[in-house]
């Protein structure tokens, strides 16, 4: 399997990341510099998580190449608009240390601003300190509306995606258009992991339910960025490549979707 995606752009995102929500800004460092000594290219943050600055403390700290890094950062709610996300998007990078971020998001569809913070997108695009932009949280209708106004496509659709929750529809949409599908609470915030079905599957494959749970997203050409703060977990879950699900047990974890939304709805989240 591939370790990376191409985007519409021709940029490769790696497909397994760590993800660092309600991670504190000491742990998000160490969290970091371990994922990075343990094979990891991707790290998603955002504003509203309070702890850029210690992503980017952890990723000097591993010593890593910058450009052998994928570092993801997310416009706030609250700073949405044209001149606001241009600002929020600075500081941003300068909480983070760098001077170019890989994927630029806008975090959530607020209604009526999420064109006009579009277009900064674009503008941070095409100046090159963002190699890639997209959305998180949008529907359709959102993606929709936005590219009535866009002149670049988002790239990237980061939504909440798990066993229980697997938005086919809306993934058969992104994949007709080519926007990547990246899934948030790949594990389902850790709710699912005692699955009968995903612990058997496990133990055929002498994986854990996580190692299960996130070769199913990536054998279904989604992007997945699970969260842990403890060294041993972060190994366990990039330690996914060495195995293959039957498409017998992939039909198995399609079959656990009870559309259970655990986060907010895009619709009405505020
Ligand atoms: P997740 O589904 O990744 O679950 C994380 C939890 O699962 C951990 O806190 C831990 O309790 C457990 N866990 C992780 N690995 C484990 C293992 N190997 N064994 C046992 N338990 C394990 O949850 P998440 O943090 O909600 O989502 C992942 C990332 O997605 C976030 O950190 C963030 O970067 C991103 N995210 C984005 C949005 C958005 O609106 N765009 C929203 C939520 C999360």
């Amino acid at each position: 399997m591939d370790t990376t995606k191409k985007l519409a752009n021709g940029i490769e995102m790696p497909r397994l990341g760590l993800g660092v929500w309600r991670v504190e800004e000491n742990d998000a460092t160490n969290s970091v510099k371990w994922a990075i000594e343990n094979g990891y290219h991707l790290i998603d943050t955002a504003a509203v998580y309070k702890n850029e600055k210690g992503v980017g403390e952890g990723i000097r700290q591993s010593g890593i190449k910058r450009e052998d890094l994928f570092v993801t950062t997310k416009l706030w709610n609250a700073d949405q608009g044209y001149e606001s996300a241009l600002k929020a998007f600075d500081a941003s990078l300068e909480r983070l240390g760098l001077d170019y971020v890989d994927l630029y998001l806008i975090h959530w569809p607020v209604e009526g601003k999420f064109n006009d913070s579009w277009r900064a997108m674009e503008e941070i695009y095409e100046s090159g300190r963002a190699k890639a932009i997209g959305v998180s949280n949008f529907h359709q209708h959102h993606i929709e509306k936005l590219m009535t106004t866009a002149k670049i496509k988002p790239m990237v659709d980061q939504i909440e995606l798990h066993p229980t929750f697997t938005q086919e529809p809306l993934r058969e949409y992104l994949a007709q258009e080519g926007i990547a599908v990246e899934a948030w609470s790949p594990l389902g915030q850790g709710k699912i992991l005692e699955n009968s079905t995903l612990v058997e599957i496990g133990q055929k494959h002498n994986k854990s339910a996580a190692q299960v749970i996130i070769r199913w997203h990536l054998q279904s050409d989604i992007i997945v960025i699970p969260k842990s703060v403890h060294e041993e977990r972060i190994k366990e879950n990039f330690d996914v490549f060495d195995f293959e699900l039957s498409s017998e047990e992939m039909k198995q974890i399609d079959g656990l979707n009870i559309n259970e939304r655990l986060g907010g709805d895009p619709d009405n989240f505020n």
